[in-house]
């Protein structure tokens, strides 16, 4: 099973417009989370406190992606903004966080996870804002 859900994420981590509309769904999830509700269920069987989790009704608080989630967003993006192609790999530094933005916003009930991250430039990721939920269909030719 593991290996099943690495291949599956190797296949659908290429594509973000699959990506958004994964994270699409999962922030009407997010956004019905209430700080009402003090704990709930972890995965390990535990407790998960809301209020370390939500900044407000319905909205995460903001987590910096971890370096291997960048270098894979980075990668994955080809080192240029997905949304006006500019050529990222000379200005950006890996330890920045500032161009890896999240399709969803958070604000919008987005996850801080690497399926809602992609790499924008500065003036795209200024001009996108937390209210607007977008990504590139377009895609750099492996070839040509
Ligand atoms: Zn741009």
């Amino acid at each position: 099973m593991e290996r099943l859900a690495d291949e599956v994420f190797y296949i659908m981590f290429l594509n973000r417009s699959a990506l958004l509309n994964l994270n699409l769904y999962l922030a009407g999830y997010v956004q019905q989370l209430s700080l009402d509700f003090e704990t709930e269920d972890g995965d390990d069987g535990g407790t998960v406190d809301l209020h370390k989790l939500l900044k407000r009704e319905g909205v995460l608080r903001r987590k910096s992606p971890p370096e291997w989630a960048r270098r894979a967003v980075f990668f994955r993006d080809r080192g240029c903004c997905v949304a006006c192609h500019r050529d990222l790999t000379g200005l950006l530094s890996l330890l920045s966080k500032k161009n890896f933005d999240h399709m969803v916003p958070l604000a919008q009930g987005g996850l801080n996870d690497i399926t809602n991250l992609q790499l924008l430039c500065d003036k795209c990721n200024l001009e996108k804002s937390d209210k607007t939920v977008a990504t590139s269909s377009q895609y750099q030719l492996w070839y040509g």
